[in-house]
């Protein structure tokens, strides 16, 4: 008996939507290793994988009037099939249809497919038009039998080209889709079982306000357009159908992440109840007041840390907004309330500015702070992992190196990430875990100085609260900024020359992208040598990240000093650095560069109150996207503008950085195009997790599958 049932089971999986695809036809196990490498494992992951382009083969276009160059889709009978000997064997069919006659040209066949192409036969061909010798030519088309004059079928639909791999033919794919898409029908004709089908999950009222079809009815849309169907639109993925699959699918991710949320929220984290004491001593230090947006972020932030639940918040603000200080304030309730606070940079040298301004900061109020870095070695570090167990140092400041195993906290209440977007998101749980002390985890505050568009936010960090300082300290102008192609090279040495003789100090960054470091490197001291030649009486230096810490820290000690005039350097410092005497930046091969990385490093200058300027050159030709990329760094200094830009030229992963790597690759969903509908997709999301709370798993598992990608993050 329960062998019999085991039996009617299978069957029942076999023909449903979550069947392997094995159980297609035509699928031996080859193809379904080849389709897997597609991420086409169940038959219901044909439905995702969307075709990149359509084409019209619902028309047959009579020989005699064929143009070359157009992909045609034309009929005829076989008149005759010659195999010729030339440089390489071939067959050639010579077809008519009464206006005309065409040539076949095949490189490979077989030799059933030769004795199928016999006088007499009738074929129906699709392919591009090209010029023949004594006929016009299709060479490989793809081509079936049909009977004598046989007329196209009634329902004719747009063909779908789909994505493919090495071994599946574009005919495969569509016989596959066919049969998965039949099943869709008897699917929803029979009444499968919730799990094994592709039931709609979307409320009515949901897609009646978005005048959306419903999913079956997009997925068939999608992989079978009807001939009138607009191309244009499929191009552009704008069609109601196609956004239909990409707002479940964003709706899926945005579900997970809040989940994500509450499970954060039922979790216990200590309670920083303290008198802020500490705080009031560092403000009255302070040689500045804060910004109205800083005072309202550190009061979002002190709110968060007198919460039982860990605190996940993202404080966002453009360069120079003064984010460091924010953190410090929150790091002194961490502090006064008897925890461990750290503190991680993603740099050497950024770290180590941290180092000293915590340091500064630190020693008035007598709180002992550590320091830990990839170069902290031998007794020096074995001293320093020493008093971070024992609960000694108070504040810890390092790089990735506090990832490792040997760091153990005493008793870790929080922890800083400053320019999150340099970590994965691995790291920092890594950090966390660090803190997790019978059952409480540490409160997190992840800062960034890139600038995210708010849609992208809501998406990518919907797990997170989220803060923005949209205000720079005062007195701040904005830089000024030239574009000059390379050949103007020695008027910008002048330059150069003129600013620093006027005592303002410059840093010249040297670019080469996609090449090694040591390459890098050697170009920067090229330049440091060509410059010190070309301005002799300038104090000229190098940074790179080549050098030992110390050089490293001698280098920017010297130029934060005054006593260099001129820094020749790699893009170590695009994140962080902060010496607000040096007013003009040249940036050299600046088209190399993204934007956002362009933004952060002209970020350096403009932080001191003497205007500043910055140079980027160019080496002509400019791309079309290298042009419009220069002239948003011209136009604005808004770090969101830019922001906005560089999600419409280069979608979302140049500006999440690696966060991005793995967690918003969408099937159908593409954040630049579909960001309109975001703010939706999280008011749908909000809607189902109160009213239709049943429904929430079911769509993050149709499309993030069981492990949900964004698991625990
Ligand atoms: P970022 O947000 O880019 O990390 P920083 O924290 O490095 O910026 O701050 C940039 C500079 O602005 C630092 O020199 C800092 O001391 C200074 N600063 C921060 N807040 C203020 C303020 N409210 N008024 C004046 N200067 C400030
Ligand atoms: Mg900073």
């Amino acid at each position: 008996m329960p062998v019999m049932k085991k039996r009617a089971q299978s069957n029942v999986a076999s023909s449903s939507l979550s069947a392997p695809v094995r159980y297609l036809k035509g699928v031996g196990p080859q193809t379904a290793e080849k389709l897997a490498r597609l991420g086409i494992q169940q038959v219901w992951d044909l439905f995702f994988h969307l075709p990149l382009r359509y084409q019209d083969r619902t028309q047959i276009v009579p020989i005699g009037a064929l143009v070359v160059g157009e992909e045609v889709l034309v009929q005829g009978e076989v008149l005759a099939s010659d195999v010729r000997f030339g440089r390489r064997r071939m067959l050639l069919t010579r077809i008519s249809d009464g206006t005309g006659s065409l040539t076949l040209r095949f490189f490979h066949f077989t030799a059933s497919q030769q004795a199928g192409l016999q006088r007499g036969t009738w074929v129906r061909c699709y392919g591009e038009v090209r010029h023949g010798q004594a006929t016009p030519e299709l060479a490989h088309p793809e081509y079936h039998e049909i009977e004598p004059h046989q007329p196209l079928p009634e329902d004719a639909r747009l063909t779908p080209i789909y994505p493919t791999t090495e071994g599946v033919r574009q005919a495969s794919m569509r016989t596959l889709t066919d049969q998965a898409l039949a099943r869709l029908l008897s699917d929803r004709a029979s009444a499968a079982s919730d799990e094994d089908s592709l039931q709609e999950l979307l409320p009515g009222e949901v897609l009646t306000q978005l005048r959306m079809p419903p999913l079956a009815e997009a997925i068939h849309y999608v992989h079978r357009p009807p001939v009138e169907a607009s191309q244009h639109d499929l191009a552009e993925g704008s069609h109601p159908a196609q956004q239909r699959l990409a707002f479940e699918e964003l709706l899926a991710q945005q579900l997970s992440m809040q989940q994500l949320r509450e499970k954060n929220r039922a979790q216990r984290a200590p309670r920083f109840e303290v008198t802020g004491e500490l705080r009031q001593q560092l403000l009255a230090q302070l040689p500045f007041k804060l910004t109205s947006a800083q005072r309202r972020v550190v009061d979002e932030v002190i709110r968060d840390l007198q919460q039982p639940c860990p605190m996940q918040r993202l404080v966002q603000g453009d360069v120079g907004c003064g984010k460091t200080v924010v953190a410090v304030l929150a790091v002194l309730q961490a502090v006064e309330a008897g925890y461990q606070a750290v503190v991680m940079a993603p740099t050497e040298l950024l770290a180590e500015q941290h180092r000293q301004n915590f340091a500064q900061w630190l020693a008035p109020l007598d709180i002992k702070m550590e320091w830990l870095s990839g170069k902290s070695k031998g007794k020096v570090r074995t001293a320093a992992l020493a008093r971070i167990r024992s609960g000694e140092a108070q504040v810890v400041v390092g790089t990735h190196a506090l990832f490792q195993e040997e760091v153990v906290f005493a008793k870790l209440g929080f922890v800083v990430v400053d320019e999150q977007h340099r970590f994965g998101v691995h790291q920092r749980l890594a950090l966390r875990e660090k803190g997790r002390q019978q059952g409480s985890f540490p409160h997190q505050l992840i800062m960034t100085a890139t600038p995210i568009p708010r849609t992208l936010a809501m998406t990518a960090y919907a797990d997170l609260d989220s803060s923005v300082i949209d205000e720079l300290p005062p007195g701040r102008k904005s830089v000024e900024t030239v574009v000059l192609p390379d050949g103007r090279r020695d008027e910008v040495v002048q330059r150069v020359h003129q600013a620093c003789r006027s005592g303002c100090q410059t840093y010249w960054v040297c670019t080469l992208i996609e090449e090694s470091e040591t390459l890098q490197c050697q170009a920067a001291e090229d330049t440091v040598a060509q410059l010190a030649e070309a301005l002799p009486d300038l104090c000229v230096a190098l940074i790179h990240g080549r050098l030992k810490s110390q050089e490293k820290e001698a280098a920017m000690a010297a130029f934060k000093a005054g006593e260099t005039d001129l820094l020749v350097a790699t893009t170590v410092i695009e994140v962080g650095v902060d010496i607000p005497n040096a007013s003009l930046m040249v940036i050299e091969n600046a088209e190399r560069l993204g934007l956002a990385q362009l933004h952060q490093l002209r970020g350096r200058v403009g932080r001191g109150s003497e205007k500043s300027h910055c140079v980027l050159m160019y080496h002509a030709p400019l791309s079309e996207q290298g042009k419009a990329r220069l002239a948003a760094m011209r136009e604005t200094n808004d770090g969101f503008e830019i922001a906005r830009r560089d999600l419409a030229l280069r979608g979302p992963g140049e500006i999440l950085g690696t966060r991005q790597t793995g967690e918003l690759q969408f099937r159908i969903a593409d954040v630049a195009r579909d960001q309109a509908m975001i703010p939706e997709v999280n008011r749908t999301a909000r809607l189902l997790m109160q009213q239709y709370p049943q429904r929430v798993a079911p769509i993050i598992r149709r499309w993030l599958g069981d492990a949900a990608r964004y698991g625990d993050v």
